[in-house]
Order: structure tokens, then C-alpha cells, then sequence
């Protein structure tokens, strides 16, 4: 799903970070000094060179020559040697096992048990412990207990020992100072991080400090920050090191900010840094996601000396986002380790590279990707946010229900739906599915109250995509009826206001009209647009043709849009006028621009078939835009309409390609227009023949034929089609009252004032039967009685629908009503007397466009 960047919900999905921002210098967690300034003894020496190598043989030859357990600094030396070979346990024995445990014996296990990963409260009893032995802390102390605090993610314990390092007098020190930045940053405390930054001397910040303040930002995603403070720290004279370089080319690659991540390039190629490996996989990754193309990523990639798994899964990533698939999985196969990193590159790429291509590629895309996300779990590798996101994308573009229902079922078992993402992801994944019900439980059971609007957006723009329409009007108006619009953006509400003209629901399109003013956002140009065709599509022209004027920039869609609007109308003239504007203008039309003008030339008051024809050879002589079938289709319907059955024929002989479905249903169209008997068999037999299995051709023909008489072969192409399976769309009416939308198909009774309906309709139809309705059954098309005709006539949904508009309609009001495909010739006629029966105006469009019925008479003028 596409989410615009200025929405705030811009950082989803969540993001496949191959650079992690870069880690706790490692200075913090190196081991004190000896604790007293003399040189040591020489026996000493050699035992701590022992414990360099091999910490057991150190700790025997220690307890032989009985220095263990009288000389302290000795102790220290076999404990620091079993920590750094990773042994806590042994470390702890040789310290329990001691008897004058000095500061430096508490700051080593201190610092050790925060490098080993143990629980801060480890530490921190380690510490008590300390000063129940009447040692002071040193600075060591606390930069081990607040390292622990940092790994550990604990901010309580970490704000305690802070307290207690000042009231020591320690909190000067650049070491522990330094300590506290990268504890409340990797707490997520940024304020007290930064409190403590500008709290140490100007002079007393190292390239360390410097480094903690500018990874939080980055954590945070203030990425114009980082390189405003970033020109601080070298304004301070302070040499930026590796850290800083990977940090800020994060930001650079995050932030979109191309000079900046170039600059920082040039920096490292000056300081040589650009050979060291985070600093090379900052850059794989930033040219992966800015470089004008892959040679970039590959061309760092090949300098850089040392490659470790983030390379080259940087560069597998490199090549994805290229669309390169092949390649990327070649690398997959080259590359000498893989992490789950890896595996998520892989995912991810799958699921990006599914736009643009046929669907069966991506379904086999998908169902890789799902292929990939088994193994890791089979192969034990860590599933992440990333990773279930990505499996659950590519379950969605799959869309295959049982796997998905699979897949859902091993994201509860695991215990993954937790993050709003994922949750998200899973709502998606459900709809694209077709699980509806599901979707809307999970919407229902939504847990995230702080990101509510991931929820609401997920199921809105997947019920529009999928013409889920009044679901996704409901969806929307619970968010623009709570206290949440600051979750409307830009994107939201150009996907409602397009379902607004799709269902002609005006109320709501007017009100988004004066939200999007109040909150600025009319200067989008996708809102404007989406307003225009909006009010187009609702059949107000006057306010099209107003917001259309005060515009300040019109792009082609606008033009296009108003174009619309007018053709909706059926107003041909006006449509060429808004043309001739175009010309004076020099506004560059697009083939979309070209197929409604060319159509609009059917709804003029004469024969305008040589503009028409002038039109469409100036497409490609003078615009360069070669026609499509489409325009041909909409020519040939002109011509017809205008009776040039001839030229049609030979258009469609000349065509630079074979005639489609499109264009032999335009010739048939206009066929219906007069009452030319040899081209409609012509025309059918075309069509049945490129399309036999489209149930549209079916209905068409067999309309055709019962039309004329011929019942007989209407019930042979009704059977065919009932045998081959196949089903029409069914025809739909829809109202708006209270800002509820009220829909029917024929014969519908399950709207709850359909007795209301049934009774109106009754008088209504014998009210215009007096003043010369006659009930034309020839658009019944089932082989029933006469008296029964009538009954399935009386209740088509066009009419139906505007009997509840009627019924709901104030004095003065027009009833608006709304079909989703074209009326039949009797509801026309119906509805002709039924307006100067009732002296109402009543507007339906349907899918030729408007029909405002007045007095008696149409403005189609069919
Ligand atoms: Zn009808
Ligand atoms: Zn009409």
C-alpha cells in the first residue's frame, strides 16, 4: 500500500534497515586500569600475559603461587581474563573466592556483566554490594552499570545511578558523561540525553558525545537535525570518526537528502575512512536507496577491503531496489553467510518488485517470498517486525485464502501481532485475500490507540481499491466524526473524495471540500483534482466550473476532470469550447483528453462527425499521440451516431491493429440510435465471436434479440450462458438521506420502509399510466405472462430508488439517484411523467451520464 510521504503515517511499513546505526563506542566498555600507578612486579606480569591467552592455566598458576587469594590486582587480572573470554561464571567464583575485593574488582565484574548481556539489576546489586564494602565508585562503575542499563533497556535503573553519580561527583568525567548519553538515547529518553549534553563543557565533549546525540536523532528520524548538528561539532573543531560518518549517511539515505550523503562520501574518501567496513556498508546502503543506478552500490562494494554479511546484503538489497531479481538472488547464492537480514532483503525485494508486472509474476512472487519466509522459520532464524510484515505482503500479493489463513494462524501462534504493523499488514493481507469478515474483526479488536489511523487507513484505501465502497465511506466517516481528523491526509481524503463521485454522494464531497480548505490542503494538487472530478461526477457543474477557475495551477487531469464534468451532461458544444481554451492556451492535451473530446462529439445539437474526424487525425500529426483502440471505439461510435454507418466500416478496415470487443460494441451502440438492422447482426456476430465467454455480449445479444421479436434465440443465448456459468453484474440504484446511503437492486425488499416503497410506487405508476404511461415490456427479457412483465418492470432498482427519494424529498428538493449501469428504456420513460406527475426534479445518472427529468421531459433528449 502506498502512503504518501507527508502523511503521518510515512514511516510505514516499517523499514529493512541494513545499516544499524552504529553501536556504543566500544572504549565505553574496556576493562579499568590497574588500580594502583605503580609498575607491577614481574611475577605479576607474566601472569596477566598468561591470562591474556588462557585464562584457566593463569587462574591454576595464580592459586598455586598463592597470589590469588592475597593479592587483589592479581585476582583482578585472572577475573578480567575469564570475562573477556566471555566466562561470567568463573569471573564470579575467582571474585566471590577473593578477600580484598578492591573498586577496580567490582568495576571489572560490573563492566562484565553489562557486556554479557546479565539483567542491569545484576549490576546494579553489584554496586549495593560495593558500597556495603566501603568502596566508592569510580567512573568505571558507573560507566559499566550504565552500559548495562543501556543494553538492557533500563531508564529507571539508569536514571538512579545518574542521581547517584553526581552526588559522587562523577558526572563531570567525559567517560561517564559520555555513559549517560548513550543510556538515555538507547532508552529512548533523547530530552535527558540531550539535558546531559549541553550540560557537559564545551570543551568537555569528545567525538563519542558528539556521536551518542547524533545517532538519537537519527533513531528518531530528525535527520535535518543530525547534519545541523553535525556542523556544530566540526564548527567545535572535532574530527568526525567512523561512527559519525555511518550515522550521518543513515540519515542522508533516510531523509532523502542526496547533496548531503554525497558530501558525507567525499568526507570519508578525504579521510580515508571510506575503506572501513560500517562506513562502507552506510554507503552501499545509501546508494542503494539514491544512486542513479546500481553501479554505485557495486562499485563500493568491490573497494571496500573487509566485506561481512551486511555488505553483502547491502548489495543484494542494492540490486532489488534496481529491480534486478536475478541478480539480487545470485548474490543470494554467492554470498558466503546470511543473516536474517538477509532473508528479509530478499522478502522485501520480492514484495517491491511485484509493481508493473503481470499478475501471474507476481502471484509466483509472492508465493517466493512465502517460499523464503518458510525456511527462515524452519532454519531458525530470527523472525522479525520486518519479516513478518514482509510475509504477510507477500501472502497479500499471492492472494491466495488458505495459505493466508496459514500464515495468520502462525502469527498469532508465534506471537507476533503486536506491533501496529503487523496488525496493518494483517488487515491488508485479509482484504487483498478476500476476508473480509476477518479484516473488520481485526479492525474491531485493534489494540494500538496511538496509531488508530494505521488501522483506519489500511482498511479504508483496501475497501476502496477492492470497490468496497460504502465500507470504506463508513470506515472514514467514524474517523472524521471522532476527535482523530489529524489522521486525514492528503491521500485519504483524494481516495474518499473519489468515492465520493463514484456513489454522487455530494453532502460529503462538499464537506471534504471545506475541510480540506480549513486545513490547507487544497494546494495538493491530487485534492484539487480529486475535488474537480468530484463535483463533476455529483452533477454540480457551476461548482466544477468555479473551483476548476480559482485553481492556480491546472494540470492536465484538471483539464480533464472538467471535461469530464461536461460530458456527464451531455454538453457537446461546450465541451469543444472548453477545447478551443485548451488551444489558445497551449495546454498539452493527453490521450485521455482526446477520448473525451472525440465522445463529446456525439452530444452536439448537429452533425459534428468532421470536427470529429478533424480531431482525431490531429492526434498523432500534430500531438504525437498515436490513437488507441479506444479512441478508435469512440470515433467509430460518433460516426455511427451521426449515421456514417459506411465510414465506420471503413475506419474499423483500416484500423493499425484488429478491431477489439471495444469497438464492435461502440458500432452496436450506435446502432441502437437508429434502426440500422443489417449493421447490429454485423456488429453481434464480430463480438460474439472475439468474446463469447464475456456475459456482457450475452446480455447484449440476447437484449437484441428479444427486442425484436425473436424470442426464440434470446432463450438459446440466455441457456448457453446459464450452462457456460457465467452471471451478469447485477443492476443497482442507490440514494442519499441523512448521509446514509440507501441501495437497491430489482425487486429489493429488504430496505425497511419497502412497503412505504411498494404502495408509493403503486399510486405513482397508475398516476403517470393516466397522463399516457404505457409500461413497455419489451425490456422484460424472461418469458413470463404479460401481467408478470409488468410486475418485474415495476420494480427495476432505478425505480425503486427514486420512490424512496420522492418519499424523503423536502419541497423543492431534486431526488438524486445513482446507477451503476444504464437504465432501461421503460424507467426512462417512467420517470419522464413520474417528474411532472409529482412536479419534482428527479437527476439520475447512470452509465451514459446524466438525466434530469423536469416537467416531463429529459435532458438526455433520448
Ligand atoms: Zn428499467
Ligand atoms: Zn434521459
Amino acid at each position: 500500500m502506498a502512503i504518501s510521504t507527508s502523511s503521518p503515517a510515512s514511516s510505514f511499513p516499517p523499514r529493512l534497515r541494513l545499516t544499524s546505526p552504529p553501536a556504543p563506542p566500544t572504549s565505553l566498555l574496556s576493562f579499568p586500569p590497574p588500580s594502583t600507578p605503580s609498575p607491577p612486579p614481574p611475577a605479576h606480569a607474566a601472569l596477566r600475559a598468561a591470562a591474556a591467552s588462557d585464562p584457566r592455566a593463569a587462574h591454576a598458576a595464580a592459586v598455586k603461587s598463592g597470589a590469588l587469594g592475597a593479592d587483589a590486582r592479581a585476582a583482578n587480572a585472572v577475573m578480567c581474563a575469564y570475562l573477556r573470554a566471555g566466562l561470567l561464571a568463573d569471573a564470579r567464583e575467582v571474585f566471590d573466592a577473593m578477600r580484598d575485593r578492591d573498586a577496580a574488582s567490582y568495576s571489572a565484574l560490573i563492566s562484565g556483566h553489562a557486556r554479557l548481556g546479565s539483567p542491569a539489576a545484576a549490576a546494579a546489586e553489584l554496586l549495593r554490594r560495593m558500597r556495603l564494602d566501603g568502596l566508592d565508585p569510580t567512573e568505571y562503575t558507573f560507566v559499566g552499570l550504565l552500559t548495562a542499563c543501556a543494553r538492557r533497556g533500563n531508564p529507571r535503573l539508569g536514571a538512579q545511578a545518574h542521581a547517584l553519580a553526581a552526588k559522587s561527583g562523577l558526572c563531570a568525567s567525559l567517560l561517564v558523561g559520555n555513559a549517560l548519553l548513550g543510556m538515555y538515547v538507547k532508552c529512548g529518553r533523547f530530552g535527558d540525553a540531550l539535558r546531559v549534553f549541553d550540560g557537559m563543557e564545551e570543551g568537555g565533549r569528545d567525538v563519542s558525545s558528539w556521536n551518542a546525540v547524533l545517532a538519537g536523532l537519527v533513531e528518531l528520524g530528525r535527520h535535518e537535525e543530525a547534519f545541523e548538528l553535525f556542523g556544530e561539532m566540526r564548527a567545535g573543531g572535532v574530527r568526525p570518526d567512523r561512527f559519525t560518518l555511518s550515522s550521518l549517511l543513515v540519515a542522508a539515505a533516510e531523509g532523502f537528502s542526496l547533496p548531503e550523503g554525497e558530501a558525507v562520501h567525499a568526507l570519508s574518501l578525504k579521510s580515508g575512512l571510506e575503506m572501513d567496513l560500517s562506513v562502507g556498508n552506510a554507503l552501499i546502503g545509501f546508494y542503494a536507496e539514491h544512486g542513479d543506478s546500481v553501479d554505485y552500490v557495486i562499485s563500493v562494494f568491490q573497494g571496500m577491503p573487509v566485506k561481512d554479511v551486511i555488505s553483502w546484503t547491502g548489495l543484494l538489497n542494492g540490486y532489488m531496489e534496481f529491480g534486478l531479481v536475478d541478480m539480487a538472488l545470485d548474490v543470494f547464492d554467492r554470498m558466503p553467510e546470511r543473516n536474517f537480514v538477509t532473508y528479509n532483503a530478499v522478502l522485501t525485494g520480492f514484495c517491491q518488485n511485484k509493481e508493473g508486472v503481470r499478475v501471474t509474476f507476481a502471484k509466483k512472487a509472492g508465493l517466493r517470498g512465502l517460499g523464503l519466509f518458510r525456511r527462515m522459520v524452519q532454519d531458525g532464524l530470527e523472525i522479525s517486525d520486518v519479516t513478518v510484515t514482509g510475509a504477510l505482503n507477500a501472502c497479500a500479493i499471492a492472494a491466495e485464502r488458505k495459505v493466508s489463513e496459514q500464515v495468520h494462524a502462525f502469527v498469532i501462534k508465534c506471537g507476533c501481532g503486536s506491533s501496529p504493523w503487523i496488525d496493518a499488514a494483517l488487515i491488508d493481507m485479509c482484504i487483498k485475500c478476500g476476508r473480509y469478515g476477518d479484516a473488520h474483526l481485526l479492525f474491531e479488536q485493534w489494540q494500538h490507540v496511538e496509531s488508530f489511523h494505521i488501522a483506519w487507513s489500511s482498511l479504508l484505501l483496501a475497501s476502496v481499491r477492492d470497490g468496497e465502497y460504502e465500507k470504506a465511506i463508513s470506515t472514514f466517516l467514524q474517523i472524521f466524526r471522532s476527535s482523530n481528523v489529524q489522521f486525514i491526509d492528503d491521500f485519504m481524503l483524494t481516495a474518499v473524495l473519489g468515492v465520493c463521485g463514484t456513489l454522487g454522494f455530494t453532502e460529503l464531497g462538499k464537506q471534504l471540500h471545506s475541510f480540506a480548505a480549513k486545513y490547507g490542503l487544497l494546494c495538493v494538487p491530487g485534492v484539487g483534482n480529486a475535488i474537480i472530478s468530484m463535483y463533476g461526477k455529483c452533477g454540480e457543474l457551476e461548482d466544477t466550473v468555479s473551483f476548476f477557475e480559482r485553481m492556480p495551477l491546472q494540470d492536465s487531469v484538471s483539464w480533464n476532470a472538467r471535461i469530464t464534468a461536461h460530458l456527464l451532461q451531455r454538453q457537446g458544444e461546450e465541451i469543444l469550447e472548453v477545447w478551443n481554451q485548451m488551444e489558445r492556451l497551449n495546454i498539452k492535451p493527453d490521450s485521455i483528453t482526446f477520448l473525451l473530446i472525440i465522445s463529446a462529439c456525439s452530444h452536439t445539437s448537429s452533425d459534428s462527425a468532421d470536427k470529429c474526424r478533424e480531431l482525431f487525425l490531429s492526434m498523432s500529426s500534430t500531438f504525437g499521440i498515436e490513437p488507441a483502440m479506444e479512441h478508435y471505439a469512440a470515433f467509430v461510435y460518433v460516426l455511427g451516431c451521426w449515421g456514417h454507418f459506411d465510414e465506420a466500416e471503413q475506419l474499423i478496415g483500416s484500423m493499425p491493429f484488429s478491431p477489439g470487443v471495444l469497438v464492435w460494441r461502440s458500432l452496436l451502440d450506435s446502432c441502437s440510435k437508429g434502426s440500422n438492422m443489417t449493421m447490429r447482426r454485423k456488429a453481434m456476430k464480430h463480438l460474439l465471436a472475439l468474446e463469447p465467454q464475456d456475459p456482457s455480449s450475452y446480455v447484449l445479444t440476447s437484449n437484441l434479440f428479444s427486442e425484436s421479436a425473436r424470442w426464440h434465440s434470446s432463450e438459446n443465448t440466455r441457456l448457453e450462458m446459464r450452462e457456460k456459468g457465467m452471471r451478469k453484474i447485477p443492476a443497482r440504484s442507490w440514494t442519499f438521506h441523512d448521509n446514509t446511503i440507501h441501495s437497491f437492486f430489482a425487486r429489493d425488499r429488504s430496505h425497511p420502509q419497502s412497503k412505504d416503497i411498494q404502495a408509493g410506487l403503486d399510486v405513482l405508476i397508475l398516476e403517470c399510466m393516466k397522463a399516457g404511461y404505457e409500461p413497455d415490456t419489451t425490456f422484460v427479457l424472461h418469458d413470463v405472462e404479460e401481467y408478470q412483465k409488468r410486475h418485474f418492470l415495476i420494480y427495476h432498482s432505478v425505480k425503486l430508488a427514486t420512490m424512496y427519494g420522492l418519499l424523503m424529498a423536502g419541497p423543492g428538493q431534486t431526488v438524486r439517484v445513482v446507477k451503476n449501469i444504464r437504465m432501461c428504456g421503460d424507467c426512462h420513460s417512467f420517470l419522464e411523467h413520474a417528474s411532472a406527475a409529482t412536479d419534482k426534479d428527479i437527476s439520475v445518472r447512470d452509465s451514459s451520464g446524466f438525466h434530469i427529468f423536469r416537467g416531463g421531459k429529459c435532458s438526455c433528449k433520448d
